[in-house]
């Protein structure tokens, strides 16, 4: 997952194609953040634009008959739940890359010649160090 496109370029990705795995985790803890996330935009976050200057309540921004505000403030929890989903979940999956072994342990490339002692090529049938044929 991580190859230099950067976070934001990964947070792209995991938004565009969660693997099965990601979006099981992602409806689970979804659905416990959901509340949260929603008290915090409009609780927190929402007061805190409106004190830096005017009101921030998109709920009552309307275009027309249009609820616009309704479908910002819902975009605006999406987004963060996406982005916490994502931290969560970029953290599961470095620990798990931790905890399992890695895929291949080296496999041997090299035995010991029974005669000098020699470390020589597995394949080899002669030993380059005493000449003697090896198995
Ligand atoms: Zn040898």
């Amino acid at each position: 997952m991580a190859d230099g496109k950067g976070f934001i370029g990964e947070f792209k990705e995991f938004i565009a194609k969660g693997n099965v795995l990601d979006m099981a985790v992602g409806v689970i803890i979804g659905g416990a953040f959901g509340t949260i996330v929603s008290s915090l935009v409009e609780d927190v976050i929402t007061p805190i634009i409106g004190m830096i200057g005017g009101n921030a309540d998109f709920s009552s921004l309307k275009l027309g008959p249009i609820m616009i505000g309704n479908f910002i403030n819902a975009v605006i929890n999406f987004l963060i739940i996406a982005l916490v989903l994502f931290g969560v979940i970029k953290a599961f999956n470095k620990a798990r890359s931790l905890t399992e072994k890695p895929a291949e342990e080296a496999a041997p490339t090299t035995k010991i010649c029974p005669f000098c002692k020699s470390e020589i090529a597995l394949d080899a049938t002669r030993c380059p160090h005493c000449t003697s044929e090896v198995k």
